[in-house]
């Protein structure tokens, strides 16, 4: 048989092994996203790939794998920390109360969640919404990554010490990381507060809302 060596010639052979071997169950593993940085592929594609994924104990406890929601085409990607309980129950990023206030905030500057992207860096619930393990982080980054080169966005918003630290390899306070210009795998990025910190310290409410009239402009630009 002559083999295909295009990257899509290369996909299908892996599929067609891995299913060989597994069957229906698809476990795609970190060394094989790393060869294919860009692909043609469609987020939706992408999403029917890993959403049986099994690579962390998370897997065994989630109810939904939570991919992500909105604009595949958007110029703005909004990313998370992982799904809490409702988004596990209901399959979709920020539906809980942390996202009704990102919706909130979002219409502030007239956007809704329709037209930007929001996703998480996991994509499985912690159980008790615990705070994602260094492990459970690098298993899953895979699969932003790819997202996001899918994307292709003009701006990441990273919402939150979990997104900002695991798309940034700088650890500082949010305090320190917002209101700055950030590159991310050559991608301009900011960093903002966890809408879930907002509820719990008004206190950020001012910068927060500062950061998002930037993001504002930034995308007018
Ligand atoms: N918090 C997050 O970081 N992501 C969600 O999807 C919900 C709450």
């Amino acid at each position: 048989m002559i083999e295909d060596s295009s990257t899509a010639g290369l996909a299908q052979r892996y599929f067609r092994q891995t299913r060989e071997m597994y069957g229906d169950t698809v476990y795609t593993d970190q060394s094989f996203l790393a060869d294919f940085p860009k692909t043609n592929e469609s987020l939706d594609e992408f999403e029917q790939e890993i959403n049986q994924c099994m690579r962390c104990a998370l897997g065994e406890t989630r109810i939904k794998f939570v991919f992500g929601v909105g604009d595949p085409h958007s110029d703005i990607v909004f990313v998370g920390e992982a799904p809490g309980r409702e988004e596990d129950r209901q399959g979709e990023p920020f539906v809980g109360r942390a996202g009704k206030l990102l919706d909130k905030i979002l219409a502030a500057i007239h956007m809704n969640r329709n037209q930007v992207y929001i996703c998480n860096v996991l994509k499985c619930r912690p159980p008790d919404n615990r705070t994602p393990s260094a492990d459970e982080i690098a298993t899953c980054m895979p699969y932003l990554e790819q997202q996001l080169s899918i994307i292709d966005p003009k701006l990441i918003v990273a919402l939150g010490a979990t997104a900002a630290h695991s798309l940034l390899s700088v650890r500082a306070s949010l305090a320190q990381l917002r209101s700055k210009l950030w590159k991310w795998n050559g991608y301009d990025m900011v960093i903002t507060y966890h809408p879930a910190a907002l509820l719990r310290n008004p206190n950020y409410k001012r910068p927060a809302w500062e950061d998002f009239q930037w993001i504002q402009r930034m995308l007018q630009d």
